[in-house]
């Protein structure tokens, strides 16, 4: 099976504080936020990788080369839990002697469920977005199914059982479970976006788990009307 292709961020002060990390972007992902600013990681030219990408062993190796500098490693995307060999690539990291940190939309809480299972694939730091009530999440999914762009991933449009919103509440109950250490993040988003009820609804997938709200900044967006929301 050919590896997939990765975007290599070399050092980040940002995104894994306080360590300085390297990060991992997969492409690929199993929501279409209009908001989303990852167009390229989300929609891929077909046959090839993100601009700017390269394959996951040769990432791995400037990883390695780089371990002195580097607290730890963020795995983000796209959506990450779509590679199926997630697990093995945490366990990679850790042999490096580095911290791991997982971005997800919680969509696949049967991949947390199994990285959760061993130590040593279980995240040291899970991140977990929260974009909307997870009864909204149905308006978020792909309009059709199609092929993943990570080899051997599964198909972009399609869950494991239940609805999407099932799924993020299962996902965040494990977080909150794991006692591991984690952040639920939410953006800000315009346009009276976020009713009362959907607010409730976030506040009660976060429970105590620290919540970040962080603001919407237009530019880029996949559906470029949400550039022109004030
Ligand atoms: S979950 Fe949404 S915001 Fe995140 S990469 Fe996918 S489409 Fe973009």
């Amino acid at each position: 099976m050919p590896e997939p292709r990765v975007v290599l961020r070399k050092t980040s002060l940002v995104d894994y504080p306080p360590f300085i990390s390297g990060v991992l972007f997969f492409p690929g992902c199993n929501l279409r936020c209009p908001w989303c600013h990852n167009r390229d990681l989300v929609l891929p030219a077909p046959g090839g990788g993100p601009p700017g990408s390269i394959g996951l062993s040769r990432a791995l190796a400037g990883l390695e080369k780089r371990r002195g500098l580097l607290g730890g490693v963020v795995i983000s995307g796209g959506e990450p839990t779509l590679y199926p060999a997630l697990a093995d690539l945490i366990a990679r990291i850790r042999e490096l002697g580095l911290k791991v940190k997982l971005d997800t939309n919680g969509l696949r809480p049967g991949v947390l469920e199994g990285l959760f299972a061993a130590p040593q694939t279980s995240p040291d730091y899970i991140a977990l977005d929260l974009k909307t009530a997870p009864e909204r999440y149905v308006e978020l999914l792909p309009p059709e199914p199609a092929a993943s762009p990570v080899p051997g991933g599964e198909n972009r449009g399609r869950f494991a059982g239940g609805t999407p919103g099932a799924a993020l509440r299962r996902s965040a109950a494990l977080i909150r479970a794991s006692g591991g250490a984690h952040e639920f993040r939410s953006l800000e988003l315009p346009g009276g976006y976020f009713t009362a009820g959907d607010r409730a609804a976030l506040a009660e997938l976060a429970g105590d788990s620290p919540w970040k709200i962080r603001p919407f900044i237009p530019g880029g967006c996949l559906d470029p009307a949400w550039d022109r929301i004030a």
